[in-house]
């Protein structure tokens, strides 16, 4: 058995001189924070994302906080989002006083399962969080439909799917905004940091109100105007902003982004020639539609076939220093949620998916050697756990 001598975090940041350089310009620079860093990164953002906005926030979960705003959920209603995903996705409707309502996900994509956002609509629904989970956009042209048919707004959480398509059409322009995360496990850093980019002029404003105590100097929006220093508070914002410091280096991540993504696609490709036809061991299926940007790689680990299933893969992988991890606990099941009374089994294929996945190491400063040390270690494991 042959054992790295290092740790193999499942993700990790790749931060060139470029980028050290563009913060330490900022550094020496009159704006910290509030200046012109900011609307350089949102423009590139938007401009990758194929849309005319871009509200950059301090990080994801403020962003998602801020579309919800925009979207105008509130107290009593109804936002359905998957559980496969991380809290965040969640949080968000709680944050507004509204109610999560997951929706089972497609046991082979692992994303949320349009039919069952389908069966959940009620009168109470305002909105539908779809994740993109691992990169593999959710079937989000499905969910568009469903939407507009029944008059919801689509907030996409694609903080796994930056450089990501459906059918040809790129992630963060198809949903009425869409989400991006910077922190430092995603495809592209900015320290922490996240965005929204929409086409829809109503909600940027909203988005930037919210952003920064929603304070206007804008004189359309104010009710009267004392002077130069004058300004108003017109709807309850927080402190979200993102700091120039961080515009700076996610904007010069931003150019190295379509690298860092081939390199993920390599990577993946490679995992799932070496692993597909081993019986025991269950590789990501694909939507025909989806182009991944392959955040995460999970395989599933079938206890039918293998000794102890997922749990004892875990340890046996870990113990080679690999670093897997599992990726997600369906959100329903946190102590919290339990709380607010969901059930511990809610969504069959949820349940199913969290016993047999695994995430495997995917990022792009990894090496052949990493790869093939992953690639060895799971086949070995395999070999050794099959009944
Ligand atoms: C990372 C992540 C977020 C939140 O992003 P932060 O920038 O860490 O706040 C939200 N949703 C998903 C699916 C994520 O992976």
């Amino acid at each position: 058995m042959a054992a790295r001598d290092t740790y193999l975090p499942y993700g990790k940041q790749w931060i060139d001189e470029e980028d050290i350089q563009a913060v330490v310009d900022v550094l020496k620079g009159d704006f910290i924070t509030q200046g012109p860093a900011i609307e350089r990164f949102e423009a590139k953002v938007a401009e990758y994302a194929g849309v005319r906005y871009a509200v950059a926030f301090s990080n994801g979960t403020a962003a998602l906080h801020g579309a919800c705003y925009a979207a105008g959920i509130q107290t009593g209603d109804e936002v359905i989002t998957t559980p496969i995903t991380f809290l965040a996705s969640s949080n968000c409707a709680l944050y507004m006083g509204a109610t999560p309502v997951f929706a089972d996900i497609d046991g082979e994509t692992y994303n949320i399962d349009p039919d069952q956002v389908s069966r959940l609509i009620t009168s109470r629904t305002k909105a539908i969080i779809p994740v993109d989970f691992t990169g593999q956009p959710a079937d989000i042209e499905r969910i568009m439909n469903i939407a507009q048919e029944a008059g919801l707004v689509v907030i996409q959480d694609a903080a796994h799917s930056l450089g990501a398509s459906f059918n040809g059409r790129r992630i963060g322009s198809i949903a009425d905004m869409t989400m991006f995360s910077f922190h430092p496990v995603k495809h592209v850093t900015s320290g922490e940091g996240g965005i929204i980019v929409t086409d829809n002029e109503a909600y940027y404003r909203k988005l930037q109100l919210f952003r920064s105590h929603g304070m206007t100097r804008d004189e359309k929006l104010m009710q009267r105007n004392d002077g130069p220093w004058y300004y108003e508070m017109v709807t309850l914002g927080y402190n979200y902003r993102m700091t120039d410091l961080q515009a700076a280096l996610g904007a010069s991540q931003m150019d190295k982004l379509d690298r860092f993504v081939q390199r993920r696609k390599e990577i993946a490709a490679a995992y799932t020639e070496a692993f597909g036809g081993y019986e025991g061991i269950i590789t990501p299926r694909q939507h025909p539609l989806a182009d991944s940007s392959w955040h995460l790689y999970v395989l599933r680990w079938d206890e039918a076939f293998i000794n102890g299933g997922r749990n004892h893969a875990f340890d046996e992988l870990r113990s080679r220093n690999i670093g897997v991890h599992v990726h997600y606990i369906p959100v329903y099941k946190q102590p919290y949620y339990q709380e607010l009374g969901y059930g511990n089994e809610l969504c069959e294929q949820a349940e199913r998916y969290y016993k047999q996945a695994m995430t495997l190491p995917v990022f792009p400063a990894m090496t052949d050697n990493d790869v093939h040390d992953v690639i060895a270690a799971v086949l070995e494991t395999r070999s050794k756990l099959l009944k």
